[in-house]
């Protein structure tokens, strides 16, 4: 598949155009950000390590009926994947408190919830990605109900299906962000799903296996990330 010119730059992935307007090309960078691109840095090897475990999640949630943008992993750090029209919105899962829920309820890190909280988060950076609720969405227009009703849903299942594979492998789920976009008229999961996306702890020793170990400088961050492919896919 060919690259054609530079679409857009975030702060974690290059996004390139092909021969196929359907089509882009996503490029992982080895580039780390945290607090609203306040703390910046590098993960050695992070871009390969994203895309592998990305590619691992988006081809085991195909299986589950889960549709996505992803079509295949092209080289170490690239994706082809369907071109989005993403929607300004961020949809958050948790299992466990932790990070800015822990925060801002005044909960313990590690305090397990009964049920599965979904949060969603106005995609903006100048205003530093705010909380709101499905009615900012509709009367922003952002998306119609129809479609909310399907972002969550699909939150909450693919939420059951990584939490058990995940679990399989003495990963714990504590929380994660999807973004989803507009294919021609349908609606299908984007992005990334990867330790910069999600919080991993080791099942057995609580161990932070997420971008967490770069946001608090605990060291061993390419090695988390490492770990996580590792347990998933033996390395390969
Ligand atoms: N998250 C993300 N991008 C964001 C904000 C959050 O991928 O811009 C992920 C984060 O890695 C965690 C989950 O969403 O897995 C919940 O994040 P939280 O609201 O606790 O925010 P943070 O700790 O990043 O401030």
């Amino acid at each position: 598949m060919e690259k054609r010119e530079l679409l857009y730059e975030g702060k974690a992935k290059r996004v390139y155009a092909t021969a196929d307007p359907d089509l882009v090309i996503v490029d992982y960078k080895d580039d780390a950000t945290a607090f609203n691109g306040l703390k910046k840095g590098q993960i050695q090897n992070k871009g390969a390590l994203n895309n592998k475990i990305s590619s691992y999640f988006f081809e085991l949630l195909a299986v589950k009926g889960i549709a996505s943008h992803y079509v295949r992993c092209l080289s170490a750090r690239e994706m082809l994947v369907k071109k989005l029209e993403i929607l300004k919105v961020e949809v958050v899962v948790r299992n466990i408190a932790a990070g800015s829920l822990a925060k801002r309820l005044g909960l313990e890190e590690d305090t397990s919830l009964r049920r599965p909280v979904l949060e969603l988060y106005y995609k903006d950076d100048e205003l530093q990605d705010p909380m709101i609720n499905e009615y900012h969405l509709y009367a922003l227009e952002i998306a119609t109900e129809e479609q909310v009703r399907h972002l969550a849903a699909t939150a909450l299942e693919i939420n059951e299906i990584l939490t058990v594979a995940l679990q399989e492998r003495q990963i714990v789920l504590v929380d994660f962000k999807l973004e989803f976009g507009l294919f021609h008229g349908s609606l299908l999961l984007g992005d990334e799903i990867s330790p910069d996306t999600c919080r991993f702890w080791d099942a057995a020793t609580r161990e932070k296996l997420d971008k967490d170990r770069f946001r608090r400088d605990l060291g061993g961050v390419e090695e988390a990330y490492e770990e996580i492919l590792r347990r998933l896919t033996g390395g390969n």
